[in-house]
């Protein structure tokens, strides 16, 4: 069996009396683009940083290719790492930026030069290496950063928010150019974000970290509609929690007793523990439907449109909850207004933490 590209092993880290990590068991697979995704404080710059070799851990061991790095130097670590400042030096040339590792590991000058101009090539800019870093725009001077990263040719190319600088349109250009570009070249790509929409567009697999923990961990389809936990659940996207309590079972089905309904929703549970039901805002409807049960009226209190959709908030009639609802772009709500709500239980997903 090949080693994982990466794999981290119980991984801790203490900043004093600080816990940023713990029991971080982690394996990337070789040529995936994984992506740390979470809110700030999470642990996932300082999980990059020890892959990275700029932190030691306070215990556990990194291996990369099944070869424990855990103390070895950056520079001696086959990766590289994109920062979201880009960190360009602006006296070289765009050639002399993309090629500085390759002269300070001691590569020849005309192999420099051929390697440089593929990595050029590979991200759209081979016209540009002998201009200067201020005549480049800031997507530009992203795609230097990231030929430079490349060029050394990495077994792991970490980003820390590399977009983060960028403008909301670029930045979404840039996320389906990465995700081609790690394609094309097939290196293990860690990516650190916060931003979820960009999480999901890019990753193969997502990571979501939450107070210097794995909280849950697979594709992006998995984690959005098969959320682990509640905390997953709300991060990742738009969701409506449901808290109920289990209140029998059968074979793969749990019956939820909730404010809103009892519920019949495929999952195991014990009977009697306290569990919320994740319901996408896309899953809730304003009419009857094949499958679906009534929840009750709820009151529009807000409503806007996002050019595919609407998105209202509606207050329930008999329970103190706001719900999210999604609807087509056609129909047309207004605050005030009395939606009767339905959803089908197939499309409620248990989570019991
Ligand atoms: P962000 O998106 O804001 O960078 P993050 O998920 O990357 O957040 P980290 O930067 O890894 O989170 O931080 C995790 C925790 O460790 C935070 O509580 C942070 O304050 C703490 N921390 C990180 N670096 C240090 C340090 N050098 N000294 C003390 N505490 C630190």
């Amino acid at each position: 069996m090949t080693p994982a590209a990466v794999e981290f092993r119980d991984i801790a880290m203490r900043f004093g009396d600080k816990v940023a990590l713990q029991g971080i068991n982690l394996a990337i697979e070789e040529g995936s683009f994984v992506v740390l995704l979470g809110p700030s404080g999470g642990g996932k710059t300082t999980l990059l940083n020890i892959l990275g070799g700029f932190l030691e851990p306070s215990g556990g061991q990194v291996l990369i290719k099944g070869q424990d790095v855990t103390q070895v130097p950056p520079a001696k670590r086959p990766t590289t790492t994109v920062f979201q400042d880009y960190a360009l030096f602006p006296h070289m040339s765009i050639a002399g930026n993309v090629g500085f590792g390759l002269r300070m590991r001691g590569v020849a000058r005309a192999e420099r030069a051929a390697r440089v101009e593929k990595a050029l090539e590979m991200v759209g800019l081979g016209h540009t290496a002998l201009r200067r870093v201020h005549e480049l725009s800031g997507g530009q001077r992203q795609r230097i950063a990231l030929a430079r990263a490349l060029v050394v040719e990495p077994s792991v190319l970490l980003l820390d928010e590399p977009l983060g600088a960028l403008d909301m349109k670029l930045r979404r250009q840039m996320q389906e150019e990465l995700k081609a570009i790690q394609k094309r070249v097939g290196t293990t790509f860690v990516h650190v974000t916060h931003d979820q929409e960009e999480a999901m567009a890019i990753a193969d697999v997502i990571v979501v970290m939450n107070e210097g923990s794995i909280e849950d961990l697979g594709t992006p389809e998995r984690i959005y509609l098969q959320p682990a936990s509640r905390f997953a659940a709300n991060f990742m996207g738009e969701n409506n929690l449901i808290e109920g309590r289990v209140a029998g079972r059968e074979s793969d089905t749990a019956k939820i007793t909730t404010p809103l309904g009892d519920f019949a929703v495929a999952g195991k549970a014990e009977i009697g523990a306290s569990v919320a039901l994740s319901l996408r805002p896309e899953h809730l409807h304003p009419e009857a439907g094949d499958g679906r049960v009534a929840l009750g009226q709820g009151t529009v209190i807000e409503a806007g449109f996002f050019g595919t959709h609407h998105q209202c908030s509606v207050a329930h009639k008999g329970h103190d909850t706001i719900l999210k609802l999604r609807l087509p772009q056609k129909r047309i709500v207004v605050p005030g207004e009395t939606l009767s709500l339905y959803a089908d239980p197939a499309d409620m997903v248990l989570l019991s933490r």
